[in-house]
């Protein structure tokens, strides 16, 4: 089962760059970091709490939330956000768990470089606050499928996670996943029978997505029933859906694709499922 796209008005909602639509708005909640645990050189778990998360429910896998972050010289993000596109620092994340009972979430950051969300993260500590957005939608799961390839590098990892969570135990996985090095890699589990192949890009994140193409030349054929959850950088995403389709044969129904972000690109949208290519 694939995920339709968001409809252009529901993108725009949650993304906050087009003119808003006539339905009104869930305000920003405002969240305070509670915990933070480094869990790789590249990836940072941030504990998010507040009341304010109250009825922040997630309903699929690798949904989606929006961070709004603080200006610099800013000690919190401005309330009500200023009006028209691109007047704060919104980032598209994923609510990896949620614990509605103690108004939790927890988000994982790759420490990419530069960029609003990537240098918060880095700097990030107790009691600093953010406001947050959504749940956007995710990928529901189809239970009945008994094989799953998931292809992802680590901007996806918390997605990838949710997904390995959601699987049934009759069913088999294959997961393919980009990260920075070797010193990313940590277990990863699901109740479904998981084949989990990590591959390291190195620094330079030009090369996104060459790893996974490698690897995906690399598999066995792959079976038309098998369901794929593709997300990465955007211009690899469409590149492995083509290698997919032209040269090993899958459909396009089998395949979900996302484009995580996109090299030398600034906030990239949060609805590229890259159905161009
Ligand atoms: C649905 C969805 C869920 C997402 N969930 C997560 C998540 O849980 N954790 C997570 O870390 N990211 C996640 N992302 C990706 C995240 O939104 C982007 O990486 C975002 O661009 C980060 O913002 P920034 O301010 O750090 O960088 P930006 O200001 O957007 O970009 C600055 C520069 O950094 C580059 N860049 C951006 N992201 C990366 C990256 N990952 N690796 C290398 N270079 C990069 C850009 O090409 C640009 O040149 C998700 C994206 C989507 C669409």
């Amino acid at each position: 089962m694939s995920n339709p796209p968001p409809t252009p008005a529901k993108a725009a909602a949650i993304d906050g760059a087009s003119p808003a639509p006539a339905r009104k708005r869930r305000p920003p909640r405002r969240v305070e970091v509670s915990r933070i645990e480094v869990l790789s050189p590249a990836m940072r778990r941030i504990t998010l709490t507040g009341a304010e998360l109250q009825g922040f429910e997630p309903t699929a896998p690798a949904s989606y939330l929006k961070l709004i972050f603080p200006e610099p010289g800013q000690r919190e993000p401005t309330r009500p956000l200023p009006e028209g596109p691109r007047a704060v620092s919104m980032r598209t994340y994923t609510p990896l768990a949620v614990r509605p009972d103690v108004l939790e979430v927890d988000v994982d950051f790759v420490l990419h470089g530069e960029g609003p969300a990537s240098g918060w993260a880095a700097q990030a500590q107790i009691g600093q606050v953010l406001y947050l957005m959504g749940p956007g939608p995710g990928y529901p799961v189809d239970a009945s499928a008994t094989q799953h390839l998931l292809l992802a590098d680590d901007s996806a990892l918390p997605a990838v996670e949710t997904i390995l969570a959601a699987l049934p135990a009759s069913a088999r996985v294959q997961l393919l996943l980009e990260v920075i090095s070797a010193a990313e890699e940590r277990p990863l589990h699901s109740p479904a029978a998981l084949t989990l192949q990590w591959l390291a890009r190195g620094a330079d994140h030009r090369a996104a997505g060459l790893p996974l193409e490698k690897a995906l030349r690399s598999l066995p054929a792959i079976a038309p029933e098998t369901k794929i959850y593709l997300a990465c950088e955007a211009a690899a995403m469409r590149r492995i859906r083509q290698l997919l389709v032209d040269e090993l044969g899958v459909s396009r129904g089998q395949i979900v694709g996302r484009g995580y972000w996109k090299l030398g690109v600034v906030n990239h949208p949060d609805h590229d499922y890259g159905d161009d290519a």
